[in-house]
């Protein structure tokens, strides 16, 4: 038996696996975001209910594949520890520890949507812009941890036009332009806003392009061009076969279905088939990355 947790800035998703990656024991608690301790005790409290002899852990937040060291903005309690090495030792058992969205790709690779493919390059579309590159069921870290990670770097500029004539913004990254300013949920927000001076959510945003407005259709498909090139580009670069989505947008079906056929437009090699989809397991997938990724 594993226990296994996705760990995100709000909740603990965490639940005991058996050898064949069948979910039994699972519980849902509150992320102590600032409690070391309180954290150590969750995962304490967990292997005293059931019996496991390894932890495998999803978090939010980068892993150092040399140090271990973990970054993590949103759960200060863990961030800067060799997360594994310490829980480990607390715990008295090996304790395995990855990033979300990689956790989310080696999911959908094993499981999900992309299962059968050689190389899955997935995405996350929510609060901001992610992904994970998995090959033959393994996780390309990259240096730092950051493999896969392509929110951030200039998409969007306005050097060659008067100022404010583009929709380049300030990313938290501290760079401008970046794909995380307009490609995320908040991005889809903001594009709209800069077009038509509008304030709605995603959602509405998406329904509305469904149901006809033209505003929102105006935005849908500027977001389309902007995060379609960058995704195509790289699909070149990766040779990746697929595209799973997870994030909030990935529940926008036909947004998604918007920007698969506007990166199959812009692909050398015609694809017939849907490129860019949904991912499968939905809430599951981070837990079930956790257990393929192993401890
Ligand atoms: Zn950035």
């Amino acid at each position: 038996m594993r226990l296994c947790a996705d760990v995100g800035g709000s909740f603990v998703d965490i639940a005991a696996f058996d050898d064949a990656g069948a979910i039994g024991w699972r519980r849902k608690v509150p992320t102590p975001v600032d409690d070391w301790t309180a954290f150590v005790a969750l995962f304490a409290d967990a292997l005293a209910a059931v019996a496991c002899d390894r932890v495998s852990i999803a978090t939010a937040g980068l892993v150092d594949p040399l140090s271990g060291i973990v970054t993590s903005a949103n759960i200060p309690c863990i961030d800067g520890r060799r997360l594994a090495a310490e829980l480990g030792a607390v715990l008295a058992v090996p304790v395995r520890v990855v990033n979300d969205a990689d956790a989310f790709v080696l999911a959908e690779a094993a499981r999900g949507v992309a299962a059968g493919h050689d190389r899955v390059f997935g995405i996350i579309l929510g609060t901001g812009v992610g992904g994970g590159l998995v090959e033959h069921g393994r996780i390309v870290s990259g240096a730092g941890g950051i493999g896969g990670e392509w929110g951030h770097g200039q998409v969007v500029h306005d050097s060659r036009t008067a100022p404010g004539a583009n929709p380049v913004f300030a990313c938290g990254c501290g760079l401008v332009g970046c794909l995380d300013t307009i490609g995320s949920a908040r991005g889809l927000e903001r594009l709209h806003r800069f077009l038509h001076g509008i304030d709605a959510d995603s959602i509405a945003i998406t329904r509305g392009a469904q149901a006809g407005d033209p505003l929102a259709a105006a935005t849908v498909d500027y977001w389309c061009e902007l995060v379609g090139g960058p995704l195509a580009m790289l699909l070149h670069a990766m040779s990746a076969t697929i595209v799973p989505v997870g994030g909030g947008l990935a529940n926008a079906t036909a947004l998604i279905a918007a920007l698969d056929a506007r990166v199959r437009a812009n692909l050398l090699t015609p694809a017939t088939t849907p490129i860019v989809v949904p991912g499968r397991l939905g809430q599951d997938a981070g837990l079930i990355g956790a257990f393929v990724a192993g401890a």
